[in-house]
């Protein structure tokens, strides 16, 4: 029941979105392989590996069941015109191929919402068992029912529906799913999918040692018969996985797949004493499947193994780079903490001493302002703890609400009337973003705006806060005719307690907070300066 229900709900919902052309081209493309396969006969008629399976189970991951009626009539017509071993029509002898990939689908991409694209190694197993291994089981005892069959013959069916499916289907699987996906061909969408590689990233010396083995395999299919000496090509596949990883032991497995069974064909003769009658099939497919499963595991594990050690090297450098920064951090915060209290403590001394009580006044405006500075300081602290402690959330942002509810702080600043504010944004909210971490960016960027302006009466003070909003980012700016900073410290002002100027009162906070929230949430910040001019700080956001 659950699997119709989701069968109905979601997987036909989403076969819309797949373009037409979907429909049709699984006949065509099982016809063509069902012909080839007509072509790749033993001399006593029988057909040697019977494509049209381990292709229907690639398509119906990628298109889902829509793939199936193709199949179903590919099945009829290679029945009535080309099965030479049983004419009448059994609806079993149609169905079985149809109900092989139905369930292979049903098992792997439905039920255990499999990715197609292989990405690990349960993935990998879970696709080798539940999306062929049960599928050809339910193809050969189907088989077994519509047909007076041995159970040789049903063996030999088993093997080389298995040998064909490894061989052909995880590498096109893996390889092409990804583009699939990415251009829309693909019921499966919105997958994280890392970009499949030829293994690990290779240097010249290395694609020469693939050049080298790939042209010996070859060599060696010519010259040594594949039912004695199949270890050798197995031997092949395993090199290749555990040296290069999952990508290249697929192709190796394919590279052997087709000199065992297509390039005889075009090398030996097929006649009477062909190679291939006298090996026995079974053999050669059961070698088949053994090197195939096990090439691919050892390939899929060597890539898990140095992607978990790329991870772990990448988690590595980033706590070396947070302990150094928590080092710096307590070293200067205590600095910048104890530098005030300091002053005010001087101030309150010298108070004590002063008889004159009309200059005490005096002496609080100055312990207002270091406490405000301390609080400042204080603040700076908080929002760098939240940013990195509290989860990402997205709402819609308005630009317009978020800098009124910003400048709030900024009101007990005497020059703020003095600034011309002007914000160039749509009246609706045009964007999602974190508003929690949106108002610390944009706190720090307009505080050092105002902070950093020239006031005299030759200067109209002004900052212009303006939204861009393209098909898939925002960018916010902040632009300000103040100070500027100089060329040489642009690249430094984001660094923590990095001050670009002497008269710079703040802490050399702001900036590296704003960088950190922005990174939180997936996008960066920039700046343009010229110095005595003005500077134009750039946030740039995923829109979504
Ligand atoms: P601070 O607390 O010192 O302002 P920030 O990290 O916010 O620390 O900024 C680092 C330095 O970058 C400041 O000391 C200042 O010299 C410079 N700076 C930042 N914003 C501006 C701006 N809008 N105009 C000129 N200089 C700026």
């Amino acid at each position: 029941m659950r699997i119709i229900r989701y069968f109905i709900k979601k997987r036909l919902g989403q076969q819309k979105e797949l373009p037409w052309w979907t429909w049709v081209a699984p006949f065509i493309i099982l016809f063509l392989c069902a012909y080839a396969s007509q072509q790749l006969t033993i001399p006593t008629g029988s057909i040697l590996i019977y494509l049209p399976i381990p292709v229907a189970i690639i398509l119906v991951h990628w298109w889902g069941p829509r793939v199936l009626p193709g199949l179903l009539l590919n099945a009829i017509i290679v029945t009535l015109y080309w099965d030479q071993t049983d004419l009448t029509l059994h609806p079993l002898v149609i169905f079985h191929e149809t109900a092989c990939v139905l369930a292979s689908w049903c098992l792997f991409s439905c039920q255990k919402r499999g990715k197609s694209w292989l990405p690990d190694i349960v993935n990998v197993l879970r696709f080798i068992v539940l999306g062929i291994i049960i599928p050809i089981s339910i193809n050969s005892g189907l088989l077994y029912f519509s047909k007076d069959v041995s159970l040789e013959y049903l063996s030999i069916v088993w093997t080389a529906d298995f040998a064909s499916s490894i061989a052909l289907a995880l590498p096109l699987l893996y390889f092409v799913s990804p583009w699939m996906e990415r251009h829309g061909y693909s019921i499966q969408q919105g997958s994280q999918y890392v970009k499949p590689t030829l293994g690990l990233r290779l240097v010249r010396n290395q694609r020469f040692e693939i050049g080298i083995s790939f042209a010996g395999l070859l060599v060696l299919s010519l010259v040594l018969p594949f039912e004695k000496f199949w270890f050798i090509h197995g031997l092949f596949s395993i090199y290749i996985g555990v040296r290069f990883g999952f990508g290249l032991s697929l192709l190796a497995n394919l590279a052997v797949f087709l000199v065992t069974y297509v390039v005889p064909y075009f090398t030996m003769n097929t006649g009477e004493n062909s190679w291939i009658l006298e090996a026995g099939l079974l053999n050669i497919h059961f070698g088949m499947c053994l090197l195939g499963i096990t090439a691919c595991v050892t390939g899929r594990v060597i890539s898990d193994l140095k992607a978990i050690e790329r991870k772990l090297n990448q988690q590595f450098n980033e706590l070396e780079q947070v302990h150094d920064e928590l080092d710096r951090f307590v070293y200067s915060a205590s600095h910048d903490l104890s530098a005030p209290l300091k002053t005010i403590l001087g101030i309150v001394a010298v108070s004590k001493l002063e008889k004159d009580t009309s200059k005490y006044m005096v002496y609080f405006d100055k312990i207002e302002t270091y406490t405000k500075k301390l609080e400042g300081f204080i603040k700076e602290i908080l929002d760098y703890s939240r940013n990195k402690r509290l989860d990402k959330s997205a709402e819609w942002i308005n630009l317009r609400s978020l800098t009124s509810e910003v400048l709030e702080n900024f009101l007990h600043t005497d020059r703020l009337p003095e600034i011309n504010l002007k914000i160039i944004d749509q009246e609706a909210p045009q964007f999602m973003a974190d508003r929690m971490r949106m108002k610390i960016v944009l706190n720090n960027l307009l505080s050092n705006a105002i902070r950093y302006q020239h006031f005299n009466n030759a200067h109209t003070p002004a900052i212009i806060i303006q939204s861009e909003i393209s098909h898939q980012h925002v960018m916010i700016h902040v632009k300000d005719n103040g100070h500027g900073i100089k060329k040489e410290y642009l690249g430094k002002i984001f660094n923590m307690f990095f001050r670009a100027s002497v008269d710079s009162c703040g802490s050399g906070l702001g900036l590296y907070i704003a960088k950190e929230a922005v990174k939180k949430m997936n996008g960066k910040i920039t700046v343009r300066s010229i110095h005595g001019k003005g500077s134009i700080f750039t946030v740039h956001l995923p829109k979504n």
